[in-house]
C-alpha cells in the first residue's frame, strides 16, 4: 500500500490546487518529497555512499566554521576526508551533552551557505537539568516538516479528519480550524484543538469525548493515564483512526493497551528539538525507519557497533545543520538495532528505542540492561493498573503499584518469582501499594523505570 506514497499524494482529494500551494510556499516541500521518495528506495549501500558524500561536505564546512569541531577532529588525529572515509565516523569520540554545553559560543558555526535560510535557537532543559541550545538553519525545519507529511502519507491518513494533540509545550486550550503547518502547505485539513499535558486525566478525557478526534498526537505517559481512565469508565473514541506519539518511550504494554481499548495501532516518531524526526515507525512492519539526513549510530559500553538484536547507547549526527556541528552527538537514550526492512525501504532500521540509562536495571555486576518486569503475568496473581519499580541500591527495588485492591502475602511472593525471573536476577522487592494513580515527574513526564542505584 504505502509504496506508492507520493502516488496516492497526487491523487488525494484533499490536495490543494496547485496555485494555492505554491501561494502557501510550498514548491521546496514538494521537491523534497519527491526527493524522499527516491531515497527511501535506494539500496542502503547506495543511500550509505550520499550520506559518506554529504558527512565529507558538513565536515569540511564545520571544521573551517566552528572552532569547537575543528579542535574535536585535531584532537581525534582525523581530517574531514578521514571522518568521511567507511569507518571514519567511528574514530571520532562522541560529543556528550556536557562537552556541547561546555563548548559554549565555540560550537556555533560563524558562517553556514545562505541557501539554507535563516537561523533560529531552540534551548531545551531534558531531563538532567542544564539547558542545552543549538542553532538550526531554515533548512532544519524544512526537513523537520518534510518528514512529518511523509510519515502522514505512509500511514494514509485523512487530512479532512479532526487532530486532537496533547503536549507539554501547548500552555492553554487551543481551537483552530486546520492542523496547521506543514500539512496546510499543501491540504485542506479538518479541525484542530490542543490541550496542555498538565491537565487531569479526567479532563483530558470529557475533551476528547467532546471533540471527538479522527486522531490523537499525544504524549506516551498521558496516553496510558486516558487509556486506563476510559477502559474504567467504558467511554470510548468512536471515531478515532489513529494515535500518533513522540519525545517518549513506548512501551509493548501500551501498544497492546491502545489496541484493545481503542482498537487502534500506535505510530510512534523518533523526535528531539536539536534534530526533528530522527526516525519514524514503518507502516507496514513497525521497525522505525531512520531519516535519510541523519546518522543514527548505536554503539555498547566499549564504543563498538551494536548489531541488530544489541541494545547501546544512541549517537546522532544531523547531515542538514550546518549552524551547529552535531555530530555524533550523544543523545542520551538507548536503542536496539533492528534488521532490514521487509518492505522494501532501505533505510536504515531500528528495532526499537529504549529511553535513558537511568530508566536501565543495574546488576551487581555493573552491568545495566533493559528492565522487562513481566507485566503482562501480573494478572494471573493480582489485578494491577499502573507501576513504578525504583532502583534503591544493586539489590533492593521499590515496586510502587496502583491496585484496587490489596493482594495476599502469598500473591506478594508470586509478584516477587515473576519479577526476579524477569530481571534475572534474585533483587529484594519491597512494595508500596495504593489506590490511586502514581504521580508524574517533574514536566508531566511518566518513567515506570527508575535506576537510583550506583
Ligand atoms: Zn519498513
Amino acid at each position: 500500500m504505502s509504496s506508492d506514497w507520493f502516488d496516492r499524494l497526487g491523487r488525494n482529494p484533499h490536495l490543494l490546487p496547485p496555485q494555492a500551494r505554491a501561494n502557501r510556499g510550498s514548491v521546496a516541500i514538494s521537491k523534497l518529497l519527491a526527493d524522499r521518495r527516491v531515497s527511501e528506495r535506494m539500496p542502503t549501500a547506495e543511500l550509505a555512499r550520499q550520506q559518506g558524500s554529504a558527512l565529507l561536505d558538513l565536515a569540511r564546512h564545520c571544521a573551517a566554521a566552528s572552532p569547537h569541531f575543528a579542535s574535536r577532529l585535531a584532537t581525534a588525529g582525523l581530517t574531514p576526508e578521514a571522518l568521511a572515509a567507511p569507518d571514519g565516523l567511528a574514530k571520532l569520540p562522541p560529543l556528550t551533552r556536557q562537552a556541547l554545553v561546555n563548548a559554549g559560543e565555540s560550537l556555533f558555526c560563524h558562517a553556514y551557505p545562505r541557501a539554507h535560510g535563516g537561523i533560529s535557537t531552540t534551548s531545551t532543559s531534558g531531563s538532567t537539568g542544564e539547558p542545552v541550545t543549538v542553532k538550526r538553519t531554515e533548512l532544519c525545519t524544512l526537513q523537520w516538516m518534510v518528514y512529518t507529511l511523509r510519515e502522514h502519507l505512509w500511514h494514509d491518513r485523512d487530512f479532512s479528519g479532526r487532530l486532537a494533540t496533547l503536549r507539554a509545550n501547548i500552555s492553554e486550550a487551543a481551537e483552530s480550524a486546520d492542523w496547521g503547518q506543514p500539512c496546510t502547505f499543501l491540504f485542506r485539513t479538518g479541525a484542530w484543538s490542543g490541550r496542555p499535558a498538565s491537565l487531569s486525566v479526567e479532563e483530558l478525557c470529557r475533551w476528547l469525548g467532546e471533540f471527538d478526534p479522527d486522531y490523537l498526537l499525544i504524549l506516551p505517559s498521558t496516553l496510558a493515564g486516558i487509556v486506563a481512565e476510559l477502559e474504567r469508565t467504558g467511554r470510548r473514541l468512536p471515531r478515532l483512526r489513529g494515535v500518533r506519539t513522540l519525545s517518549e518511550t513506548v512501551s509493548v504494554r501500551l501498544r497492546e493497551d491502545v489496541r484493545r481499548v481503542l482498537g487502534v495501532g500506535v505510530d510512534d516518531v523518533y523526535t528531539s528539538q536539536e534534530f526533528g524526526v530522527m526516525a519514524t515507525q514503518c507502516p507496514e512492519h513497525g521497525t522505525y525507519h531512520v531519516s535519510e539526513s541523519i546518522l543514527l549510530e548505536v554503539v555498547d559500553a566499549e564504543g563498538r557497533a551494536c548489531r541488530p538484536g544489541e541494545i547501546g547507547r544512541v549517537l546522532v549526527t544531523d547531515l542538514v545543520n550546518y549552524a551547529t556541528p552535531l555530530i555524533r552527538y550523544e543523545i542520551g537514550d538507548y536503542a536496539e538495532v533492528g534488521t532490514p526492512c521487509a518492505c522494501g525501504r532501505g533505510l536504515p532500521t531500528i528495532r526499537r528505542f529504549l529511553g535513558r540509562e537511568r530508566n536501565l536495571v543495574l546488576l551487581p555486576d555493573g552491568t545495566r540492561h533493559w528492565p522487562v518486569v513481566g507485566f503482562h503475568r501480573w494478572g494471573e496473581v493480582h489485578t494491577i493498573r499502573q507501576f513504578q519499580f525504583i532502583q534503591l541500591d544493586r539489590q533492593t527495588i521499590l515496586a510502587k503499584l496502583s491496585a484496587p485492591a490489596r493482594p495476599s502475602a502469598e500473591q506478594e511472593a508470586q509478584l516477587t518469582r515473576i519479577i526476579q525471573e524477569e530481571l534475572q536476577h534474585p533483587f529484594e522487592i519491597r512494595y508500596a501499594w495504593q489506590e490511586e494513580p502514581l504521580p508524574r515527574g517533574p514536566g508531566g513526564k511518566f518513567e515506570e523505570f527508575l535506576c537510583r542505584a550506583e
